[in-house]
């Protein structure tokens, strides 16, 4: 755990998303969820040593962000698409006793009472978590899901980006709107931050946001550049790809299953695919 601001801490260990803490006098905010059990576990025992947690918030509803809810205590506060999401989960325990099985399996016999932990507490467009008389603005900011959540804390600057800004790489954008993540994007150019909390990756300040937002233009223009060059969707998603420190290469310990990422991969190019024939706008963004 790096401490980032005189209240504010971030884990970039864990083989998932990102997990940071606010802490107020002797009250939390945590941001995100380990993926792993173990990890979550572990988790609470080193939050618990710095305070009391009142809200735990999850920017997403990936796994990656959301399955350590169950091991955590706090209230959990999340887009209210993130709670449905999360009711009629898309991936269910066998995807995560193989995915598991494959990153962490010491986790796996966790998962056999597993059911996701849904948030109590959601909203639509923006609400304001006040902890004695610091602010947590969490606003809706659609893009890398429907559903994404950043939160921008003002009194240190620091903004949590979710997965809509990831330092390690560009994430897997199956459940992306390409054109929202370009409007979440100028959003959070738009704010005071000095320090951003990416999804993955390490913290960084405004040049990461300008690195993403360049690597993002990138790719959209190797896409449509290969619709250019009339080649069709399946062809663009059988060859078409992108660096992936998300889910391999990973400092925290086995890969995801080279199924899956092939999966994600193809899955992402397609979505860039059909974004930009719906809307060729967006390759000027
Ligand atoms: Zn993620």
């Amino acid at each position: 755990m790096e401490r980032i601001a005189d209240n504010f801490f971030v884990e970039v260990g864990f083989h998932g998303s990102n997990n940071s803490v606010l802490r107020v006098g002797g009250r939390l905010v945590l941001f995100d969820a380990p993926q792993l059990p173990r990890d979550a576990q572990r988790w609470r025992r080193e939050v618990e040593a710095l305070g009391r947690v009142d809200y735990l918030v999850n920017t997403d509803h990936h796994p990656d962000h959301t399955v350590g809810n169950r091991w955590l205590p706090g209230t959990v506060v999340a887009h209210a698409r993130t709670r449905q999401r999360l009711a009629r989960p898309e991936v269910g325990v066998d995807y995560l006793r193989e995915l598991f099985g494959v990153i962490g399996p010491d986790s796996v016999p966790d998962l056999d009472d597993y059911a996701p932990r849904l948030p109590e507490v959601t909203f639509e467009d923006e609400l304001t978590l006040w902890i004695e008389d610091a602010e947590v603005r969490l606003m809706h900011a659609p893009g890398h899901t429907e559903n994404t959540v950043m939160a921008y804390l003002p009194d240190s600057r620091i903004l949590v980006a979710g997965d809509n800004v990831c330092e390690a790489s560009l994430p897997a954008f199956q459940d992306a709107n390409v054109v929202r993540l370009f409007d979440a994007l100028d959003l959070a150019a738009s704010l005071p931050f000095e320090r951003l909390v990416p999804g993955h990756g390490a913290v960084v300040g405004p040049e990461g946001l300008d690195r993403f937002r360049t690597e993002l233009r990138a790719l959209v223009g190797a896409v449509g550049e290969a619709m250019d060059a009339g080649r069709s969707r399946a062809e663009c998603a059988a060859t078409l790809r992108y660096e992936d420190r998300i889910h391999r290469d990973l400092p925290a310990g086995a890969d995801y299953p080279p199924a899956l990422v092939e999966a994600f991969q193809r899955a992402s190019i397609e979505t860039i695919f059909d974004q930009i024939a719906a809307d060729p706008a967006v390759r000027g963004r």
